[in-house]
C-alpha cells in the first residue's frame, strides 16, 4: 500500500559537494538524520543567502537524484541567470541549504507490469533515483528509457546509468539539437521522443506503465501521444519541471 513519508519543513543540511558540468550543477547533500523518502520524490530547497525574499526567488522544487538507500541526497539541476541559480553557483562544501520535503506521488507502481521511462533534460533526475532503487530491488520490472538530450555533453548520469543496462532495463538516447558522435554503450536515436520510436522497441505499449518528466510542454505533448496510442491514461504518470520551456 502506497504510504509516502511525512514531509518536514525547515531541514537545515550541509552540502558535501558541489560539482558543475557545462550547464549542469551536481549537489550532494548529507542526508539529514530521520530524512527518508520514496524513489522518484522531490524536495523543495532553499537558499538561507536569499532568506527574506519570496519563494519564487529563494526557493526551487528539486526532484530527488539519489535513491532511498544512498547515505546522500543528490540534486542535479540545469542553470540558468535566476538570482536563485546564481546564488547557488556561489556555494562549496561545507555550506548548509535548508530542505522541505519530501513530496510528490511520482513512483513507481506496485504491480509487475513493464515500465516505459520518458525523461527531457534534467527530466532524468528522478528516474536516476528510481533505477537505482529498482537495482536494489533485483529488478522486479522490465524498463525501457527514452532519454532526450539537445546535445549529448548536457545528458546527466548517462554514463553511469549505461552501465546499469542488463536483460531488463535498456535505454535509448535521442538527441534532438546536434550530431551523434558518442555511443556511450546505448541506443542512439535522433529526434524528438514520439509513439513510433517508443513502438520501434516496445512491442506491447498498453501493457506499460508510462512516466514522463521533463519541461511542460515536453511532457503535455508526450502525453498526448500516448493517449491516442490506446494507453489508459491511468498508467501515464507524469512530473511537470515548470520554470523551463
Ligand atoms: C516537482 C518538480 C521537480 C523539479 N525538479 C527539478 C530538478 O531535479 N532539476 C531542475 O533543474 N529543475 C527541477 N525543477 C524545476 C525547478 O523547480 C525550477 O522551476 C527550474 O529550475 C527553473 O528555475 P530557474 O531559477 O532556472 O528559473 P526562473 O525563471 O527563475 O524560475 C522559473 C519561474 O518559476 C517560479 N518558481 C520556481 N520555483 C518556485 C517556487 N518554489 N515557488 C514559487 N515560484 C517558483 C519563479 O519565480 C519563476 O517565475 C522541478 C520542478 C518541479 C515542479
Amino acid at each position: 500500500m502506497f504510504k509516502p513519508p511525512r514531509p518536514k519543513i525547515g531541514i537545515a543540511s550541509q552540502i558535501t559537494s558541489i560539482e558543475k558540468h557545462g550547464n549542469l550543477l551536481f549537489v550532494v547533500i548529507k542526508k539529514p538524520e530521520g530524512f527518508s523518502f520514496l524513489a522518484g520524490q522531490y524536495v523543495t530547497l532553499r537558499l538561507p543567502s536569499l532568506e527574506g525574499k519570496s519563494e519564487g526567488v529563494c526557493a526551487r522544487a528539486m526532484s530527488l537524484a539519489s535513491a532511498p538507500h544512498e547515505n546522500d541526497l543528490v540534486i542535479a539541476m540545469q542553470l540558468s541567470d535566476s538570482l536563485y541559480k546564481q546564488e547557488m553557483q556561489k556555494l562549496s562544501d561545507g555550506d548548509l541549504v535548508e530542505i522541505d520535503g519530501p513530496f510528490g506521488y511520482f513512483t513507481m507502481h506496485e504491480t509487475l507490469e513493464p515500465a516505459i521511462f520518458l525523461a527531457g533534460g534534467i527530466g532524468i533526475a528522478p528516474f536516476r533515483s528510481l533505477l537505482l532503487a529498482e537495482k536494489a530491488n533485483g529488478w522486479p520490472h522490465d524498463i525501457t528509457l527514452f532519454y532526450s538530450v539537445g546535445h549529448l555533453e548536457n545528458a546527466a548520469f548517462l554514463s553511469e546509468l549505461a552501465l546499469l543496462q542488463n536483460n531488463r532495463f535498456r535505454i535509448i538516447v535521442t538527441v534532438t539539437r546536434s550530431r551523434i558522435n558518442e555511443k556511450f554503450g546505448v541506443t542512439m536515436e535522433s529526434g524528438r521522443i514520439c509513439t513510433a520510436m517508443i513502438q520501434k522497441y516496445v512491442s506491447n505499449l498498453p501493457d506499460n506503465f508510462c512516466y514522463i518528466v521533463g519541461a511542460p510542454l515536453m511532457v503535455s505533448d508526450i502525453y498526448c501521444q500516448l493517449c491516442e496510442s490506446d494507453i489508459d491514461p491511468r498508467k501515464i504518470m507524469t512530473e511537470l519541471f515548470t520554470g523551463y520551456e
